[in-house]
């Protein structure tokens, strides 16, 4: 009997855990966690249904005690990996992310600091300095949200990039889910409109530096394949009014995919699922 295939990519948060508390981070907090034997089981179930490749999110993934055997457990099935990090612990991991990682996901907010913490900006051009050296390295994806903060400094932080290995750049829209972000969205949130300002000259002035991605509130709107730190499979609504996480099953569930299928737009699934991957 065929088994039935899951979607290409998934997007699995290993921890809510955070060393950081960033005002327009949109990630749920205080979610359990899988332990390692469970997460062993949960990939082994990706593989078995056709996931080829894993984005490792969270909160920090570097912050759970076992991130150095979740990477080797993850390359036994040849995945390939993308890795979301504020990179304030890469350099605990550097080697086994090196070898490993296909894709390093870095944030870059603003030219000068960072809404991470205050050191967050520095270790992250030390990162992409040390790639600077090797022959050998991830593809590098720098992503910046854009806010109230530092929507007139993009050209800034492009001009920034311009001076290190980067691949990607991915410049989200702010949006407004979850503690920290609809706490201050008065603060942070600028209009469409004006997002679209702040965007539209960049990929004119950096393509010839590496690829510019403009990600909007709605390219989110039920767009992925997402694993809580629980197992518990979300998938984000956005009616650009309000922005929620539904849960809607466990992936242990024999009927996820259904439950999954019902809920999706497959569309914007895809062009998401391309523009993490393909960074030509
Ligand atoms: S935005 Fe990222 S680094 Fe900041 S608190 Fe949220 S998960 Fe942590």
């Amino acid at each position: 009997m065929q088994t039935i295939q899951f979607p290409p990519t998934a997007t699995i948060y290993i921890t809510s855990r955070c060393n950081n508390n960033c005002k327009h981070c949109f990630g749920p907090k205080n979610v359990p966690e899988m332990d390692f034997s469970k997460l062993k089981e949960l990939f082994c179930l990706l593989r078995v249904r056709g996931v080829k490749a894993i984005l490792l999110g969270g909160g920090e993934p570097l912050l759970r005690d076992d991130f150095g055997e979740i990477l080797k457990e993850l390359a036994i099935y040849n995945f390939k990996i993308f890795l979301d990090t504020s990179g304030d612990l890469f350099f605990r991991y550097r080697d086994l992310i090196s070898e490993h990682v296909d894709v390093l996901g870095l944030p870059i907010d603003f030219p000068d600091s960072s809404y991470r913490n205050k050191d967050n900006l520095r270790t992250v051009l030390r990162v992409l300095s040390y790639y600077q050296q090797l022959g050998k390295r991830p593809i590098i994806r720098i992503g910046t949200v854009v806010t109230k903060d530092n929507f007139e400094r993009l050209s800034d932080i492009g001009g920034l990039l311009r001076n290190y290995p980067v691949d990607i750049w991915k410049i989200y829209q702010f949006t407004p889910q979850n503690i920290n972000a609809i706490k201050n969205v008065s603060i942070l949130q600028i209009s469409k409109e004006k997002f679209d300002n702040a965007v539209q000259n960049l990929e004119n002035i950096f393509s010839g530096n590496f690829k510019v991605v403009i990600s909007r509130r709605e390219d989110r709107d039920r767009a992925y394949f997402f694993v809580a730190s629980d197992g518990v499979v979300i998938m984000p609504y956005d009616n650009m009014s309000i922005c929620r996480q539904i849960k809607i099953g466990n992936i242990f569930d024999n009927d996820i995919l259904d439950k999954w299928e019902k809920c999706v737009l497959k569309g914007r699934y895809f062009s998401n699922a391309e523009a993490t991957f393909n960074y030509k």
